[in-house]
């Protein structure tokens, strides 16, 4: 702790640091100054400071599958390489039995704990198909928790049915729905989406929406996705809209900054955006993710999905402390060239005992399953 308290002090941002580690948030204005430093080993001090203290040398993970039952999708994000407009020839959506092969072969080779399901915004699925298969899961598999659908799939599920999302929401909860994945937040500034996904829900309806779903007792995670066209304002906003209804919720179980990859999406056909931004965007990203949320959103992901394993550990050390799950079936991330590997329950927790810490694997809510 001296060794930091001396390099907090030479630093212009050393009086942002002293108050995290004093229990103080950065303000809004901090936000601005950390993001604009490039002093992120110091940040990483104090992030990883914070998260020792509060989960020792111990790392999380989730066994899971992603289920993406459909890439059918009518709201052609321009940094999305994964969706087919419908009728295409190379576009799919899964059947109930292909959905429940899926989770019990899971089941049966790694005994995951999660399900995560998400897909385009398909107009020729109605609530039944979600809610059949919820309800199959959570019949067959009670061992496998439903984190599933983004605001922004829940909004597409409201308009065909004619209801309110919350409504929707509601009937999901009942079919099993467990919790909600954080995907759809991109940078929850209007003028960010207008560029990069015109025709998806607005910031203020991805706030509304996780607040119905917290307020009917699902939880969530938060995610960004950075590093195309949003400045450091627009990030800035992104934390503090989640600041403000975490406070008010307390429905955020984990937040997973992610950088955007641009191989082949329209944003780089375009020359909107030409590459990812790289390793230490991720280290600052994670950094000042624990400072800002440090006591208020539990968990910080690493996100090894676009980064790789060799970043994620070091993302350990820097603010997250849960590696993620396996993500076995993953396909989105996946058309862009940019997954980094297929990993294991085995190889996520051997890469954790590599950097000298505990490997915990979790169930969907967190809660400890057993210490590798
Ligand atoms: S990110 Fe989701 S909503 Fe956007 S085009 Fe891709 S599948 Fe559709």
């Amino acid at each position: 702790m001296s060794q930091i308290t001396e390099q907090i002090n030479q630093s212009t941002i050393g009086d942002i640091l002293e108050n995290s580690l004093s229990g103080n948030r950065p303000s809004p204005a901090d936000c601005l100054r950390l993001l604009d430093s490039d002093d992120v080993h110091l940040m990483g001090l104090a992030s990883g400071y914070l998260t020792r203290k509060q989960f020792g040398e111990k790392a999380s993970f989730v066994n899971n599958i992603i289920l993406n039952y459909t890439n059918v999708c009518i709201t052609d994000c321009k940094f999305c390489a994964f969706y087919r407009s419908p009728g295409a020839t190379d576009s799919y959506t899964l059947t109930l039995d292909q959905i429940e092969s899926r989770v019990k072969t899971a089941w049966e080779m790694f005994k995951i704990r999660q399900v995560l399901i998400q897909g385009g915004h398909n107009p020729n699925l109605k609530i039944e198909y979600y809610e059949n298969a919820f309800k199959m899961i959570r019949k067959k598999f009670p061992n496998i928790g439903v984190h599933g659908l983004s605001t922004s799939e829940i909004d597409m599920i409201a308009r065909i049915e004619k209801s309110s999302t919350k409504e929707v929401l509601s009937r999901l909860k009942d079919a099993g729905l467990q919790s909600i994945p954080g995907a759809g937040a991109e940078i929850l500034v209007d003028s960010v989406k207008d560029v990069i996904s015109p025709k998806k829900i607005s910031s203020a309806d991805w706030i509304r929406i996780m607040e119905e779903a917290h307020t009917l007792g699902l939880p969530a995670s938060a995610t960004m996705m950075y590093g195309h066209v949003e400045n450091n304002n627009d990030i800035v906003d992104h934390f503090f809209k989640i600041v403000k209804l975490q406070e008010k919720t307390r429905g955020f179980m984990a937040f997973i900054p992610w950088n955007f990859e641009p191989n082949n999406t329209l944003m780089q056909k375009e020359n909107l955006v030409q590459y990812g931004t790289g390793g230490i965007q991720l280290l600052k990203m994670i950094a000042i993710s624990r400072l800002v949320f440090d006591g208020l959103i539990p968990h910080i992901q690493s996100s090894w999905l676009t980064n790789g394993v060799g970043m994620a550990q070091l993302a350990l050390q820097y603010g997250a402390d849960d590696f993620g799950g396996t993500l076995i079936g993953e396909e989105v991330v996946s058309c862009t060239g940019a997954r980094s590997t297929e990993l294991t329950g085995k190889l996520i927790a051997d890469a954790i005992h590599q950097i000298g810490y505990q490997a915990e694997e979790r169930d969907n809510f967190y809660n400890p399953v057993a210490l590798l």
